[in-house]
């Protein structure tokens, strides 16, 4: 993969922000097409999500499931192989329209120009409010995310999953594999099937020794000494109860992180999340005498992956393909500009 240390006047065909699935398989895509291609990405998680994820079962091409730190190492170097130029440590703080292209601008002011660029930010992990007093724990016992794949780490703990989503899922899965490990799921509605996939949920629901479910329980307050949780208070339809526990890993979702982007520019909806195509708002349209792109936001601006609204099941394989779509759509746009 080539490093630029500074890129500053060269005008990429096109610039992706984002280094998770979607950015990666859109940015090779495009150079499969030969378009001049930068990938940008804050650099703190190679891969995006799925490099946390211990085993990602529904990506084609992988029938016994494979590793998400494998599968994004191999997607980087694939992209790589083709040639993507790849900034990182690289925040995207603000997207502008120059004369016949688009400059994207870091925090201390260095900066990306193409003539589209795609949005492939994903989510970034939702946090628990302060009145349970998580946050004095991160790092002593309380995790955001899932837990780290050393097998070993976890042997003979006592754990807590909180969230009943698939990634809560797969933690549950991971850690109930780990030697002498107990693990209780939190979940807050009464059942975890509006929330997993089908497959993964009759997993879960499987009676095992070492995995318990608490249905229609929240927590209330992480509890410890300074430096250590020792146990969660939760409440439950039969009252208040308190759980030993020395880890708790949160997984309830995430937030788009597009707080930095101009909504004149790209129009996201109240939650965040990117428009595109038949969402989009009346009247976006600059030029309507040519063909509305796949997951285009604006004239020459395209989302992909978890960012976008309407890539509803937010799922490894599906940004993988949506990050392929754009970049469809960038070489078409290209093509007729
Ligand atoms: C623990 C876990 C397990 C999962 N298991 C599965 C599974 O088994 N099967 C499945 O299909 N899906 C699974 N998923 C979901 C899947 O990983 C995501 O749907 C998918 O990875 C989303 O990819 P993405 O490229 O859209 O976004 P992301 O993976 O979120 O990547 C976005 C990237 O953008 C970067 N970024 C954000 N803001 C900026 C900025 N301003 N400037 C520069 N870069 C920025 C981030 O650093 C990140 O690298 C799992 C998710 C998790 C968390």
């Amino acid at each position: 993969m080539t490093t630029q240390a500074n890129a500053v006047e060269q005008i990429f065909d096109c610039a992706v922000v984002g280094a998770g699935v979607s950015g990666l398989n859109c940015s090779m895509n495009l150079r499969f097409e030969n378009k001049t291609t930068i990938l940008a990405d804050t650099g703190q998680h190679p891969g995006g999500q799925a490099g946390s994820s211990s085993l990602i079962r529904n990506m084609p091409g992988f029938p016994g499931g494979i590793s998400g730190p494998d599968l994004t190492v191999l997607m980087t170097r694939h992209a790589a192989e083709f040639g993507t130029t790849f900034r990182a440590p690289f925040y995207a703080g603000r997207l502008e329209r120059a004369d016949d292209h688009f400059v994207l601008i870091e925090m201390n002011g260095q900066t990306i120009r193409a003539k589209t660029v795609v949005i492939a930010t994903g989510v970034q992990p939702r946090t628990l409010p302060d009145a349970t007093k998580a946050g004095q724990f991160i790092g002593f016992g309380v995790t955001y995310g899932f837990p780290s794949l050393n097998q070993s780490r976890w042997h003979d703990t006592e754990a807590v999953v909180m969230g009943s989503g698939n990634s809560g899922a797969q933690a549950v899965q991971f850690l109930a594999g780990c030697n002498g490990c107990n693990v209780t799921m939190l979940v807050r509605r009464d059942t975890i099937r509006d929330s997993m996939s089908a497959r993964v949920a009759d997993e879960i629901e499987k009676p095992r020794s070492n995995v318990k479910l608490l249905y229609n329980t929240e927590l209330v307050e992480a509890i410890g000494e300074v430096g250590k949780l020792t146990h969660l208070k939760v409440k439950t339809p039969s009252g208040e109860q308190l759980i030993k526990t020395d880890h708790l890993f949160v997984n309830i979702g995430g937030d788009p992180p597009t707080r930095w982007l101009d909504k004149d520019l790209v129009p996201v909806n109240n939650a965040g999340y990117i428009l595109t195509d038949r969402d989009l708002p009346e009247g976006v349209w600059a030029d309507k005498s040519r063909p509305a792109f796949m997951c285009e936001a604006s004239p020459g601006i395209f989302a992909c992956g978890d960012v976008r609204f309407g890539n509803f099941r937010k799922r490894a394989s599906m940004s993988a393909v949506d990050g392929a779509n754009a970049a469809a759509s960038v070489v078409q746009y290209l093509a007729l500009k």
